[in-house]
């Protein structure tokens, strides 16, 4: 017989090995050489009261043989002489495109503007150590994508759950661990990510894809309202049928591309705002209640905040638990920071973004005449005022986050984690009153929902602008261009995802759609 249940651990119960087996012969009357197998299902801590409990999903099977793993839901076969289906990017969203082409027996032929995962990383070093940034190689740019020296947070507001589970057994066939498959937050970690992403260039380089690195795609040959070939940087033009384009949120020289060439674009409303970073250890023991150091069974604690200011929204986004701060500007000229984290979450920083919603049909009236540009402008003028205001290098601005919200300089600033190092610039003033007043009623507000949250001990970085996109580029029923047949937006640059999960299943989604009639 099988038998769903939850069982709840405490802290002194997790760290007893077997338990888990006696609580369920306990609740089901049974002796424990009865149940044959358990499987656990989800695994989850719920920190919310004075004590820590870990909660576990399973299936336990009793005097019944518990089933061989099924085999991954996806079969991949040699697509060498098959069609061709271009894909611009190769983020998530064009991995994931890549994959299913495979599956579906068409030839994905990847035109990425980076590098391969390790040569990027000397280009990621540039930008840390001597604050040179690569506009085709950076921590948006090159294999894998924003996806790789990220956090790796596998989280996604999606509903389609089933689809949510074909990315994860993709990422574990891949390396990933399994533990992805039942964690309730699962994560991967900046240090494991770069493998997964070579192990899926490798799967489409069996199978007859083709992957060309350092190819950034600088035109669209358009007829007839019909994509004809795409023209690369080095002068090459490839002739195409249909191409996936996810070329995410920061390639603005897309956007900026197809709105030259009178494509339609739509602007789309985004978040901006600042991150911040504390010790690890005040977020521990505020989120678990202890002095000092946290149990070793623990795991870094997060937290997820919002707070209505104004009629709109101010949350933490892409929170990074024992994490770092990351440069991720696109280009020379703009400060731009994000977060990321190793698969154990042990640095001593916790840090995370907290933006404030960016309606841009009303909140924006000056940059109005830039049509669909105007969320981007905006956010680029930020981003380069972040730039002046830092030391016109990649130091980004900063303040305590008590002088922030105060409206005061800071004399000094906290320990951090970003490298490149941080300035005092007053941000309280520097930043517009729209993001700047509703994030300081917002931190004040976080105040008093974690307490200890609100201190000097905390630095606030500018500016974590890049949250989704500022543009959306349309697409019909077909998942194709309104304009242009055989063009396929994908992904987060087109406005379609937030999130690796969320890419990579918009791209699985792309490529049935480019398949179609093919
Ligand atoms: P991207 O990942 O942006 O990929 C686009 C690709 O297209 C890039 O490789 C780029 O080089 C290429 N490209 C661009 N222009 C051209 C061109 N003209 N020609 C050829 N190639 C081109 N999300 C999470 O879900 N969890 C996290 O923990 C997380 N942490 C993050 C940490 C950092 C530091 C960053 C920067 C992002 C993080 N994100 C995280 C966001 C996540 O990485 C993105 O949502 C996701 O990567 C979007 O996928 P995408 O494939 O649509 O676009």
């Amino acid at each position: 017989m099988i038998h769903h249940l939850q069982i709840k651990l405490t802290l002194e119960e997790e760290s007893r090995p077997g338990l888990i087996k006696e609580k369920v012969a306990n609740r089901l009357g049974i002796a424990r050489e009865d149940i044959s197998g358990i499987v656990l299902l989800r695994k989850s801590i719920d920190a919310r009261k004075f004590t820590v409990y870990f909660n576990y999903k399973i299936k336990a099977y009793v005097n019944e043989a518990v089933p061989q793993s099924s085999p991954p839901p996806f079969i991949y076969k040699d697509v060498s002489t098959s069609k061709a289906i271009h894909i611009v990017g190769f983020g998530p969203a064009g991995m994931f495109a890549a994959l299913r082409c495979i599956e579906l027996g068409y030839k994905p032929i990847v035109l990425e503007r980076g590098k391969k995962v390790r040569e990027r990383r000397r280009d990621l070093r540039a930008i840390n150590q001597e604050h040179l940034v690569d506009e085709d190689s950076n921590y948006c740019f090159g294999e894998g994508g924003a996806g790789t020296y990220s956090d790796g947070k596998l989280y996604t507001r999606s509903l389609k759950r089933g689809d949510v589970r074909r990315i994860f057994e993709n990422l574990v066939f891949h390396g990933a661990t399994e533990q992805i498959l039942i964690d309730a937050h699962p994560h991967i970690g900046t240090n494991k990510l770069p493998k997964i992403v070579q192990n899926i260039r490798e799967t489409i380089l069996k199978f007859g894809g083709e992957i060309h690195f350092e190819s950034r795609v600088v035109d669209f040959v358009i007829r007839d309202n019909k994509l004809q070939a795409l023209r690369l940087k080095n002068g090459t033009e490839l002739s195409v049928e249909r191409a996936i384009l996810a070329t995410g949120h920061s390639a603005r020289d897309i956007f900026y591309l197809l709105h030259d060439k009178k494509v339609a674009l739509a602007a789309k409303s985004f978040a901006m705002g600042v991150r911040v970073e504390h010790p690890q250890q005040i977020i521990d023991s505020i989120q678990y209640n202890c002095q000092g150091l946290r149990n070793q069974l623990l795991p870094a604690a997060s937290y997820s905040l919002v707070h209505q200011v104004n009629g709109r929204g101010v949350y933490s986004f892409c929170m990074c638990p024992g994490g770092f701060i990351v440069p991720a500007a696109t280009a020379p000229g703009e400060v731009v920071v994000n977060g990321m984290s190793p698969s154990r979450r042990n640095n001593e920083f916790a840090n995370s973004g907290v933006v404030v919603e960016i309606n841009v049909f009303e909140d924006i009236p000056k940059y109005d005449h830039f049509g669909p540009l105007r969320g981007l402008e905006y956010q680029k003028n930020l981003e380069q005022l972040a730039y002046t205001s830092g030391g016109r290098n990649q130091t980004a601005p900063a303040l305590r986050l008590t002088d922030f919200v105060e409206g005061r300089i800071s004399r000094d600033l906290n320990p951090t984690s970003y490298q490149p190092g941080l300035k005092p610039a007053p941000l309280h003033s520097l930043l517009p009153k729209l993001i700047g007043s509703r994030l300081r009623t917002g931190f004040k507000a976080y105040g008093k929902k974690m307490h200890g949250y609100y201190t000097s001990e905390a630095n606030i970085v500018g500016v974590e602008s890049r949250t989704s996109s500022p543009v959306t580029i349309p697409r019909n029923v077909r998942l194709e261009h309104p304009d242009i047949k055989g063009l396929f937006p994908c992904g987060e640059g087109g406005g379609y995802a937030g999130g690796i999960v969320s890419a990579a299943m918009d791209g699985e989604r792309c490529a049935e759609a480019a398949t179609v009639g093919f």
